[in-house]
Formats: structure tokens, C-alpha cells, sequence
């Protein structure tokens, strides 16, 4: 059992206050000191248009701490994708093979406003505009936090310091500067604008809101996801210099023509100003931290997007920050010495922070152009013929990244099998229904049941 407050947690955001509350159920004295002011003070407006998806990786750490229910009542559930041609045909995919395999939008500011409460709830100290400016980790026993603050700096010494600061955190800064690693940052060429699909007049949504809406257009991309309102927010990708670019939609009239070229079915369904809104709106940039390591013996230990900031084309950057918690939780549950359960967090974690990274930006070539490829439109549509034929001896990447709790490196690696028996597959036939299902059955047995009974994996969740 630790002295009170001997644990600190840096950031508040929904891993943050997700971990402080793990670890006070651990015995720990935690508090948790978080830079910006209070998103509460500033009610549903903190994160009305922004949103993500949540997945039933991310929901277990949740269901540890029994806030599952709650959090879900605040979200829109979504059963696939709807993506939209230029010419404004749908095409509508299930996420998995039944409604049961769904994910669930959820508006960004309420969620953490309602794991806030939970932390307040616990008691847990928060300590509102306290910014980490750096940590010094030259004593043996302890942290030395400083932190900026309005009345001035803050030194805080603790026993153990949580990384929860977010994608630029300053704790892996200092953790790098102290001990020999590696931390390599690749910024995208792409940012991101988001902007708002109004619910129409009497509250109901101007989209199907059982999906998240897809307009592919190769190096650009807009995306839709509902909110409760009968809104969706709506994102668009693209390259921030360029031909079709940020740069080049610049003023009103370019952003009005590059929606009536690329995206004319959507303009009905936004505000009469989107295009001033677009051009307004603050340009959000993407990127992707690989670094090591993500501990210091039993006094430093990274996560969510601290550990790991991943792109966001596989919608699990926060489920994986979760699912880090929900480890972390487990091994701490399992017991002994506290260094030692640092090092096993960071053996587990590191190489599927490195493979969703991955996965991530392959993702982005996959929703914003492979889409539209009829090659690559016949293969899925194979592999949902052979999942529907063969599962649970085969089910697709995205449903063990997105349902399972199979390590997101081992759905990579079933996943690399996966490709090769599709190309086989796929040679030589051009509609779904030509595929040898018999061999489909013999290739899956030959390759892939090997690898998953090696590792050990379950595959019917
Ligand atoms: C456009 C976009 C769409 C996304 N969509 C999805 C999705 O659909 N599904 C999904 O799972 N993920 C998605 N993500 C990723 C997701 O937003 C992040 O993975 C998630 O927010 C990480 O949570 P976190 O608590 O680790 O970090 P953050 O949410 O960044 O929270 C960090 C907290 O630390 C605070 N902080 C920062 N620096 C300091 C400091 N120096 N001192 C003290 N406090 C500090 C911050 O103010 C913040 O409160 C998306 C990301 C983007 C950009």
C-alpha cells in the first residue's frame, strides 16, 4: 500500500482519468494534474462536434471499472460503412458478421467529462492548469515534477510518475532525455478540418445514423459519424500543400468548388456556410510517435497516445490507450514486485503499439483510395464469403483488431497470412460467387489455423 498521493498521473484526458482510477483501486494515493482548465466549466459546448468511435476493445477497460453502461448510454451506435461515389451512389458494408459487432460514436467531450466525474467521484484530487513543463529523473527513489501553473511554477516530488499526457507528452520527453531510447516522429503530409452535417429541423438525422459515412477520392477523404442530436461530424482528410490540398482551398469560393466537384450529394446535408466554416476551421495535423521505452523501472510508465500516438484511419488510437489500462490493471491484479509489472506492461504493450501504428496508416490508403479499386472490392467481398462459410476458423483483420482482444500484433500477423490466401484466391475470378470455397477450406487449414492454434488465439468472439 502506498502513502498517499505518492502516485501522480499526468493528464486528465480519457486515459488519464481512466488509469488514475485503476490504480486508486490498486491502493495507490493518486493525483492526477492535467494542463488545460476544467472541459466542464464549459458544459456541452467542450466537445460538442468532435467525436471518435469507441470499440469493444477499448469498452473492457471500461467494464473493469463498471462504467461501461454509463459511457455507452452516451453513445450512437454504428453497424458499418456507407461510402458515397462522386456521382452519390451508396454502398453499405457491415462492420462484422451479425449487428452484434458493432462500434459506438461518441462525442469526445462528454465522454471525458463523465470519466471526470468518475475520478471526482473517487475522490481523486485534480489539479486543474497545472502543465508538466519537465520531470527530472536523476534521484533514485523518485520524480521531481515541474509543473507551470497561473500563480506560478510548481515543483511536485512523487514515487511514481503516469504518463497520460497526450500525444506531445512532455513526461516521454524527459524519459527519452534520461535514458537511452528511441523516439522516432513521422508526421503525415495530411491534416485534418472538421466540420458539422446540422440534424435537420425536427431532430432526426439527414443520414442513415446506423453508419459511419464514407467519401473516398484517393488522396482525399471525407468522413461523417453520427452524434446523438441527429448531427454528424463530419472530417475531412487531405494533403496540406498541393494541387488538392488545404493550401488550396484557401477562401470560400475554393472550398465551395472543391465540394461541388468532389462531394455534391453531401452539400445539401451541411449548414448554407460550410465553406466559410471549412475555411475557418482550425487545421488539425497527423502524425505518429514510435518510441522506447515506455518505462523507468517502478517510477515512470507511459500510455494511450503518450506511449504511442498513432494516426486515426483504424479508430483506435483511445481503444488501445484503453486496452492499456485494462493490461496494466490485469498484471498489477496478478501482484508482485511493482518494477517487475512495469517491464511485463511494457513487453505487452510495446509491440502492439508498434503494429496498430502500422496498421493505422495502411488504413489511410485502404478508406481513401483502395475503396474505389475493383480488385481490392472483389477480395473483400471474398473474404466476407469466406468468413460467412468458415468462422470462427477465419475471421477477417478488422473484426479481430476491432472485436477480439487478440493482441493487435497477432491480428497483424494473421492478417499478413490472410492477404496471401486471398491473392491465391482471387486469381483468375471476377465476382465473389466463383470462388472455390472447398479450397478457401484447404488453404485456411494449410495456413492460418497453424499460426492461430501456435499462438494460441480464440477466435470466436
Ligand atoms: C481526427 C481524429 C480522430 C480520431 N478518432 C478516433 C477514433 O475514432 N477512435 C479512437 O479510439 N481514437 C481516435 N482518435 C485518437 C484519440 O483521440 C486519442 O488516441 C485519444 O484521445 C488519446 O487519449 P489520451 O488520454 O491518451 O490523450 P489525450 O486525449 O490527448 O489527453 C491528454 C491529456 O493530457 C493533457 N496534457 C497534455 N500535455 C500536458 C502536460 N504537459 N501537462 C499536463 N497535462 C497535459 C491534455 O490537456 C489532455 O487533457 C482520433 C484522433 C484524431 C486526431
Amino acid at each position: 500500500m502506498s502513502a498517499p498521493k505518492d502516485t501522480i498521473v499526468v493528464g486528465a484526458g480519457p486515459v488519464g482519468c481512466v488509469l488514475a482510477l485503476v490504480l486508486q483501486r490498486r491502493g495507490m494515493g493518486v493525483s492526477v494534474y492535467e494542463k488545460r482548465g476544467d472541459m466542464r466549466a464549459a458544459g456541452a459546448a467542450a466537445g460538442r462536434s468532435i467525436n471518435l468511435v469507441l470499440t469493444a476493445r477499448g469498452l473492457r477497460a471500461l467494464a473493469i471499472l463498471g462504467l461501461e453502461q454509463e459511457v455507452l448510454a452516451l453513445t450512437t451506435p454504428v453497424f458499418g460503412r456507407m461510402m458515397h461515389s462522386v456521382s452519390g451512389e451508396l454502398t453499405y458494408t457491415a462492420y462484422g458478421k451479425d449487428d452484434g459487432e458493432r462500434n459506438y460514436s461518441v462525442s469526445r467531450g462528454e465522454l471525458n467529462i463523465a470519466l471526470l466525474n468518475a475520478v471526482e467521484a473517487a475522490k481523486i484530487p485534480i489539479h486543474f492548469e497545472h502543465a508538466l513543463e519537465r520531470a527530472d529523473l536523476s534521484a533514485t527513489d523518485s520524480v521531481a515534477l515541474h509543473f507551470e501553473r497561473p500563480g506560478g511554477p510548481l515543483e511536485v516530488h512523487t514515487s511514481r510518475a503516469f504518463g497520460a499526457d497526450g500525444a506531445a507528452s512532455a513526461l516521454r520527453t524527459s524519459l527519452l532525455e534520461h535514458v537511452e531510447g528511441e523516439c522516432l516522429t513521422e508526421m503525415l503530409p495530411d491534416g485534418y478540418k472538421e466540420l458539422l452535417f446540422p440534424a435537420v429541423s425536427d431532430g432526426t438525422y439527414a443520414m442513415s445514423e446506423r453508419a459511419l459515412h464514407i467519401w473516398p477520392r484517393g488522396r482525399e477523404m471525407l468522413m461523417g459519424l453520427p452524434n446523438r442530436d441527429g448531427s454528424f461530424t463530419g472530417t475531412l482528410y487531405m494533403p496540406i500543400e498541393g494541387e488538392v490540398s488545404f493550401a488550396a482551398i484557401s477562401d470560400v469560393a475554393s472550398a465551395q468548388a472543391l465540394f461541388e466537384a468532389s462531394y455534391p450529394d453531401a452539400i445539401p446535408l451541411l449548414g448554407p456556410e460550410f465553406a466559410k466554416e471549412l475555411v475557418e476551421a482550425p487545421l488539425g495535423r497527423l502524425g505518429t510517435v514510435r518510441c522506447f521505452p515506455w518505462v523507468l523501472e517502478d517510477r515512470v510508465l507511459l500510455a494511450g497516445d503518450a506511449a504511442h500516438p498513432i494516426v486515426p484511419f483504424f479508430g483506435q488510437g483511445l481503444n488501445c490507450g484503453f486496452e492499456d489500462v485494462a493490461i496494466l490493471a490485469g498484471l498489477l491484479e496478478e501482484g508482485g514486485e511493482l518494477g517487475a509489472v512495469f517491464a511485463a506492461y511494457q513487453a505487452a504493450r510495446k509491440p502492439a503499439g508498434d503494429a496498430i501504428r502500422e496498421m493505422a496508416l495502411e488504413n489511410f490508403v485502404e478508406m481513401s483510395d483502395r475503396v474505389g479499386d475493383p480488385a481490392f472490392i472483389l477480395k473483400k467481398r471474398v473474404e466476407a464469403r469466406i468468413e460467412q462459410a468458415l468462422a470462427p476458423l477465419y475471421r477477417t483483420r478488422y473484426t479481430m483488431v476491432v472485436y477480439s482482444s487478440i493482441p493487435y500484433h497477432k491480428a497483424q500477423e494473421a492478417g499478413r497470412i490472410q492477404e496471401r490466401i486471398l491473392s491465391e484466391l482471387c486469381e483468375g475470378i471476377s465476382a465473389p460467387e466463383e470462388v472455390d470455397l472447398t479450397r478457401a477450406a484447404a488453404l485456411v487449414a494449410q495456413h492460418l489455423t497453424p499460426f492461430v492454434e501456435a499462438e494460441g488465439l480464440d477466435l470466436t468472439f
